[in-house]
């Protein structure tokens, strides 16, 4: 069930619904939108009787919500969410440009792609501190200690962190050093660990499973929001199809599938799709073209000695150049007002 308020409906008003809502044993969560605020109601086995609020000041209708989905749902909120991370945000007029290494090695690596990213305007910075590896012999990340260089990169540069926790532990260092918890492709299903960041107040950066479909997807952030965590930034990272040329295939038609349906706001990341430095630059491009709101790029200063991911990871000179023309289709976009592909 969905309550949409009258846009005259003073705060009095949407207050009495959510006693209302809360006196009947469910959860609510209040949207307030541009023109009118819509409540939704989540905690309900069967449908809700709708008897409950049509009498209430302020009420404009309520409705019932036939998708499995209700608060990523553009009926919750017509108008696109701005994700506010740390300093900055996602899904505004801006490009979002995350960019950094695959994991926090050194000091030293980490600052040198913070200084470069910086200077070419990057607001957000990557880099893994916990490192969700195929091999269990494989580099694991450099964890709490990871994080805190991570946190120096933010006192020096500015820059806002996204940074993967792989279990509850994980996310409350990331609450504590960071700006924004990465769940990677892997935990995209890992529901105990949804519920848990869905309890933070951190904004959180849900990667696409590897295998997961558009409904599973929008789920796994419907899972996070309704435990009140509302600030979900979608990221397609590829899935994996039948072919080889590539590490996984990306998915461009999933930005117009989820703008169609949800206000979230929905980052692509070519170097997780590609898995290959030559083809990292022209699916950036790709991916902003399609209307994505920002992309997340694997940037390293001497990709060959990588301790993870190296064959995908870019130069800084070849960041540089990516972020320029990317920058450059998205100013077209803006400028064509074709940034948006709402289907
Ligand atoms: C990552 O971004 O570091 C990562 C491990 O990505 P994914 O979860 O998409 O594989
Ligand atoms: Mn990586």
């Amino acid at each position: 069930m969905l309550i949409v308020m009258k846009p005259d409906a003073t705060q009095a008003d949407v207050e009495r619904v959510l006693e209302v809502i809360e006196h009947l044993g469910f959860k609510a969560h209040s949207m307030p939108g541009a023109n009118r605020t819509a409540i939704g109601i989540t905690g309900n086995k069967g449908a809700v009787d709708p008897t409950h609020f049509e009498n209430l000041n302020g009420v404009a209708d309520a409705i019932r919500v036939t998708k499995p989905y209700k608060l990523i749902s553009k009926e919750l909120r017509p108008e696109k969410s701005i994700i506010k991370v740390g300093n900055a945000e996602i899904g505004g007029s801006e490009l979002a440009m995350i960019a950094g290494p695959c994991a926090v090695e050194t000091v030293e690596q980490v600052f040198t792609v913070a200084e470069a990213v910086a200077k070419s305007g990057a607001k957000f910075f990557r880099g893994g501190a916990f490192k969700p590896r195929t091999s269990p012999y494989a580099f694991q990340g450099k964890g709490e200690d990871g994080l805190k260089i991570l946190a120096e990169v933010r006192d020096q540069y500015g820059l806002n962190i996204v940074t993967e926790a792989m279990d509850e532990r994980g996310v409350d260092l990331v609450e504590k050093y960071g700006d924004c918890i990465q769940i990677g492709a892997r935990n995209m299903q890992n529901f105990s660990l949804l519920k848990y960041v869905g309890k933070t107040r951190k904004p959180v950066l849900l990667k696409r499973g590897m295998s997961a479909t558009l409904d599973e997807f929008l789920l796994a952030a419907e899972y996070i929001m309704a435990e009140g965590n509302y600030d979900v930034i979608l990221c397609e990272r590829g899935i994996r199809t039948f072919d080889t040329h590539a590490r996984n295939t990306m998915d461009v038609s999933i930005v117009p599938a989820v703008k169609r349906i949800s206000h979230l706001p929905i980052i692509i990341d070519p170097s997780h799709a590609s898995g290959h430095n030559y083809m990292v630059n022209p699916l950036a491009r790709a991916g902003v073209a399609v209307g994505a709101d920002g992309l997340i790029i694997e940037v390293h200063p001497c990709p060959e000695e990588a301790l993870c991911d190296g064959a995908q990871a870019q130069t800084l000179a070849q960041y540089e150049e990516l972020y320029q023309q990317v920058k450059a289709i998205h100013e077209i976009l803006a400028k064509e007002e074709m940034a948006i592909a709402t289907g």
